[in-house]
């Protein structure tokens, strides 16, 4: 038996959370084509006969501006310290000097895999150019070229994984598929439909809470609050006539009842708490700790 965890790391938008998903088979990390859209360690257990393995999902690799983001590099810290193996990320599209700066300035202590991925975006000659300039880093042990969308390589990639992960017993059950608890997910999913619906700072500024979960015969009734910092932005949120969050509600209990299987009825409220993204108590409140 083998069992351990790898952790992916990356710029925001390197499809991290694509491969989440794409790996475990499952939407357990919310995506999208805004950056930043991830703000947790989410852990995903992928089971087989003979390994587990744990991947954690993290936070895109920034520069912190606000509490909120120093939170969400924390948690990128702490994926970093307990890792048998690293992912390390990279968009064939993007800025290859910017992704190298992010890698080695990780200090790693595990080995890591240079992942390549959205090879279906850029020519042959493109992506053996940036072949060629990670096989020289120093922390590519390995490398590999995926698309996590479009499931390529997706088994070849997890038989190198394997390769690294180290004799054990699993850490988890079975039918474990993470750690973190069904209202986690179900907040999650409100938060994607946010970054779908809203434009400019809207997504940043905001975060969900839910409250009320109550398993009903036939049906699972969910409350969450949408946090937002101004009372501008509750209006936007709420749009005219209730037009947008009316929206947004549909939306996201499409989701949420395909996530747990159940038929949902879901109510959402806006409040305004004034710079919540720098304020440690609401931080805390909001699962951000
Ligand atoms: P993260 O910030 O690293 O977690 O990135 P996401 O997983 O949220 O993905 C960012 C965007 O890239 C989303 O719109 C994804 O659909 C897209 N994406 C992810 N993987 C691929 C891929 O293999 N090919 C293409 N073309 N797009 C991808
Ligand atoms: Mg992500």
């Amino acid at each position: 038996m083998r069992a351990g965890f790898v952790s992916i790391f990356g710029k925001p938008n390197a499809g991290k959370s694509t491969l989440l998903n794409a790996l475990l088979g499952e939407k357990l990390a919310i995506t999208s084509p805004k950056v930043q859209t991830t703000r947790h360690r989410i852990k995903g257990i992928l089971t087989g006969e003979d390994y587990q393995v744990i991947f954690s999902d993290t936070p895109g690799l920034i520069q912190p501006k606000y509490k909120l983001q120093e939170k969400m590099m924390q948690a990128v810290k702490s994926s970093i310290e307990d890792a048998d193996l690293a992912l390390l990320m990279v968009a064939a599209n993007e800025n290859k000097e910017e992704a190298d700066e992010v890698f080695s300035s990780l200090s790693l202590k595990a080995p890591a895999i240079v992942v390549i991925n959205k090879i279906d975006s850029v020519s042959k000659e493109k992506l053996e150019s940036i072949k060629d300039y990670f096989s020289a880093k120093p922390y590519c042990r390995e490398m590999i070229e995926v698309s996590a969308l479009h499931n390529k390589n997706l088994d070849l990639l997890l038989e190198q994984i394997l390769k690294y992960v180290p004799e054990g017993e699993a850490f988890f059950e079975g039918d474990d598929i993470s750690d973190l608890p069904t209202r986690f997910f179900v907040a999650e999913l409100i938060r994607e439909k946010i970054y779908e619906l809203y434009q400019q700072e809207i997504p940043y500024e905001t975060t969900v809470k839910v409250g009320a979960f109550e398993e009903k015969t036939t049906l699972t009734k969910i409350s969450a609050d949408i946090i937002v910092q101004r009372e501008s932005q509750k209006a936007i949120i709420l749009g005219e006539g209730g037009r947008m969050i009316k929206q947004l509600g549909t939306d996201a209990r499409k989701d949420i009842e395909a996530f747990i299987g159940r038929k949902v009825f879901l109510e959402l409220f806006v409040k305004v708490r004034p710079k919540w993204r720098d304020n440690e108590m609401f931080l805390k409140e909001y699962g951000y700790s």
